[in-house]
């Protein structure tokens, strides 16, 4: 069986490229980038050449980028050195986030007595971004906000330059989760005024255990692992150069082609959507999932309009990998908080949440089994609803 994958915003594959470029490193390239001869130095140059890399990309200076191991480490350590290093006392934030932040902010609070305020997402996933302006007048403390650029689970997005901006304006500090965006879209810090954002590897043909977050010089942001003198003290630990190396390559090649990566992904998306609407009668879409420039190309959550919390399982027995990210409120999987915000209790009572996402590899071909699967396990509920409706 030939197995088909469509999970890309859980991870997506490796490169050839690469793979070559980190088998090379880790041949050749061994020394530890804190030694002072060549084997060391050699590393280091490694090193110095994907921070620029990033810091081009970025348009911020190379200074403004460390290294660590995932998106998960890099949100960590900007929130937690933002309450514990630069005195912020409350955090401004939305239910949709993802663990990594959802959970720190939630320790903040419980630790340090951060004061967090929950921005509501309304059924769209959209926020108000005048309720949001209201908020951050409505107090003194120093504030941070943590707001996802791209949501993981729906692919909504937000226009970062504008609340960046009021942030600004407010004078909070402004992080963004980017590990959906980065490598995915153009972005220019040097316009808009981010303060901290993450990235991982994984989430475009790089490596896992490789990511970086980027700490906006004049922030004066501390590393929360200490023990060394790496990454300008803001992240001790031997430098895992494979790893950078990697994260470097995937990089160079999906900015070398992101137009033809990204007008394929719009493609298939598009392809996708027209399909399940044209053959599974009464199918949705979340929030602004299936709207051009409100989402991230490579995401496309879907509702079924039948409830099976087993459609996972039943896909990838049929050899289709693709994540539930489900509103069933019992069995196999727990609901997710963005679907509990997002979806009404009709919906979340009998229909099932599918997010699809895609890389530059997914064929329409790929999505045609799709379809075909998802129309055969949708017949089995039409046929059980008219039963019942003859009964
Ligand atoms: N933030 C978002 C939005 C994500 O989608 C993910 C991964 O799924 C992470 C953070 C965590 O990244 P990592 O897997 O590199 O820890």
């Amino acid at each position: 069986m030939n197995k088909i994958y469509l999970d890309n915003a859980a991870t997506t594959p490796l490169s050839e490229e690469v793979i070559d470029a980190m088998v090379d490193v880790m041949k050749i390239n061994f020394g530890n980038p804190s030694s002072l001869h060549s084997f060391g130095q050699e590393a280091k140059v490694l090193i110095e050449n994907v921070r620029r890399q990033v810091a081009d990309y970025l348009h911020v200076s190379p200074a403004e980028i460390i290294f660590t191991s995932c998106g998960t480490e890099s949100n960590n350590m900007i929130i937690q050195s933002c309450v514990n290093h630069l005195g912020v006392e409350r955090i401004i934030t939305s239910p949709m986030e993802h663990k990594c932040v959802a959970e720190t902010v939630l320790d903040m609070k419980k630790r340090n007595g951060v004061e967090v305020v929950y921005l509501r997402p309304d059924q769209k996933g959209d926020f108000d971004w005048a309720k949001f302006e209201e908020i951050l007048k409505s107090s003194d403390k120093k504030t941070l906000v943590t707001l996802m650029h791209a949501n993981n689970e729906i692919g909504n997005l937000i226009d970062l330059q504008k609340v960046a901006n009021i942030c600004k304006e407010n004078n909070a500090l402004f992080h963004s989760d980017t590990v959906q965006s980065m490598a995915h879209m153009d972005l220019d810090f040097s316009d808009i005024p981010v303060d901290f954002a993450s990235c991982s590897a994984h989430k475009f043909h790089g490596p896992k255990g490789s990511g970086f977050a980027f700490v906006r010089k004049a922030s004066g942001l501390k590393g929360i692992i200490t023990g060394g003198p790496q990454e300008r003290s803001l992240r001790a630990g031997t430098e895992n150069v494979t790893g950078i190396v990697g994260l470097g390559k995937a990089l160079e090649l999906s900015l070398n082609n992101m137009e033809s990566y990204s007008s394929h992904m719009e493609e298939i998306k598009n392809y996708t959507i027209s399909q399940l609407t044209q053959k599974i009668d009464g199918v949705k879409f979340n929030g602004r999932s299936a709207e051009e420039n409100a989402s991230l190309y490579t995401v496309l959550s879907v509702l079924l309009p039948f409830k099976d919390p087993m459609i996972g399982l039943k896909l990838d027995m049929k050899g289709i990998a693709i994540s539930q990210g489900s509103a069933c409120s019992s069995g196999a999987a727990k609901p997710s908080m963005v679907m509990m915000m997002i979806l009404d209790e009709e919906e979340m009572e009998n229909c099932t949440p599918l997010r699809i996402s895609f890389s530059h590899l997914t064929t329409k071909d790929e999505i045609d089994v799709l379809i075909n699967a998802l129309e055969e396990i949708s017949k089995d509920f039409t046929i059980e609803k008219t039963n019942v409706e003859h009964r």
